[in-house]
């Protein structure tokens, strides 16, 4: 099955934003793909092209990286196997030359890695997961347990809350029990934030976005939803957060600014703002408790905090092999967050899962705070024996989309077992 046609949409994401959504033909048979976007972008992410054009959408079209698909793209890709996915994305990465995929946009490249990808699954008459951990080497075992972000602050929401994101951890039954635990806690919580007065209107991960007193009333405001739904925290849930604390780290002053709690902490004791919490909740998970250049503070919070709960790299490795591989030999984090247009290919995701795996980091797959209703992530992360999962609250279409697809191979792989 080789290439025969390549074709690009700019298309709206979950934020209203223009996104790549693309369609690779090879012959009748045709498969698409739709790229995603972050709002708390790390400065080490590979490129997102965008028009510049003020007049249309703010700047942010991506009329520019659609001709790149379907001129140089599809030039060069023009014949190819499409089951040969490393030389397509090989192809891609030699054609735009950067290091940060700049000339031709991450978000081109991505759209037609991951389309190529669905086409080759298609072509086999096999499941996309099952395609993918054949071709990587993998063989599926369980499915990643789901973090669902249900608070949503930072940069994501206007609730004056410093940590972008406060997650519920379901620990119990199979992933279809703990995505129904979660919706449960989800609507005992919108009871609650209503009978306080507090908005219960979502933020861009179908979150809720109150404006809580502090980043603690958030933790405090889970645990309690947690008892009303009969659940209780720490045997059925745990909690998690992203703090994402680029976003509100002082890089002129080297000072982390946590507004909504009225502390400042240096990359040295900001550790100690999470310990408190840890001492205090269940946290499964912490990420990005320091920002994307603090190198110095991931050690310190990493020997204080590496043996009491995942410290999960975003913004630091940017699902980048090289920055990957910096955090091994330093000794940060042991768990590494992986977003597929962080890196922009399908080959070099691969790559920053399995170097992480290998030095025994978990795996944590994620969505972005724009999204689609693409559902890739989930198949790519049951087909890698990814840990964990974040895709959002229960709410939102795109969000439900990758959860709803995981109950869907769930049901498969029970099913055929
Ligand atoms: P983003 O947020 O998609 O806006 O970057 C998600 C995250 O920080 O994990
Ligand atoms: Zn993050």
């Amino acid at each position: 099955m080789k290439i025969t046609k390549i074709q690009a949409l700019e298309v709206l994401d979950s934020r209203g934003n223009p996104t790549v959504q693309t369609t690779v033909w090879a012959g009748d048979l045709s498969a698409k793909a739709s790229v995603p976007s972050g709002a708390s972008t790390g400065v080490h992410e590979a490129l997102e092209l965008r028009d510049n054009d003020k007049y249309r959408f703010g700047g942010k079209g991506v009329l520019k990286a659609c001709l790149n698909v379907e001129k140089k793209i599809f030039k060069a890709l023009k014949g190819l196997s499409v089951a040969d996915q490393q030389k397509i994305d090989r192809t891609m990465l030699e054609l735009d030359g950067t290091a940060n995929k700049a000339k031709l946009g991450a978000n081109a490249i991505l759209s037609v890695s991951l389309a190529t990808a669905r086409l080759a699954a298609k072509a086999k008459k096999i499941e996309l997961y099952e395609y993918l951990a054949a071709t990587y080497g993998y063989k599926v075992k369980s499915l990643p347990t789901p973090f669902f972000n249900v608070i949503n602050g930072g940069v994501h929401a206007d609730s004056g809350l410093d940590i972008q994101e406060f997650f519920l951890i379901p620990l119990k039954g199979n992933f279809a029990n703990k995505l129904r635990m979660a919706a449960e806690v989800f609507h005992s919580l919108k009871s609650q934030l209503a009978i306080q007065g507090l908005a219960t209107s979502v933020g861009d991960e179908g979150g809720f976005a109150p404006k809580l007193s502090s980043n603690e009333d958030a933790l405090k405001q889970l645990e309690t939803a947690i008892k009303s739904a009969k659940y209780k925290l720490g045997s059925d849930f745990a909690l998690g957060l992203d703090a994402a604390s680029s976003e509100f780290f002082d890089e002129k002053k080297g000072v982390y600014e946590l507004k909504a709690s009225n502390i400042t902490a240096t990359p040295a004791n900001v550790y100690q703002i999470y310990k408190k919490w840890l001492a205090k909740y269940p946290l499964l998970a912490l990420e990005d408790g320091c920002a994307q250049d603090d190198f110095s503070g991931w050690k310190a919070l990493t020997q204080n905090l590496g043996d009491k709960t995942l410290l999960i790299g975003d913004d630091i490795f940017v699902t980048n092999p090289i920055r990957i591989q910096m955090g091994i030999e330093q000794k940060i984090a042991n768990a590494v967050l992986i977003k597929v247009n962080q890196i922009g290919t399908l080959t070099e995701t691969i790559d920053a899962i399995k170097l992480s795996q290998k030095h025994k980091y978990k795996i944590v797959f994620s969505h972005r705070s724009g999204e689609t209703c693409d559902s890739f992530i989930a198949d790519l992360a049951v087909a890698t024996n990814a840990d964990y999962i974040k895709s959002g609250a229960p709410s939102r279409g795109e969000r439900l989309a990758k959860y709803n697809r995981l109950m869907e191979i769930e049901e498969q792989l029970t099913k055929f077992k």
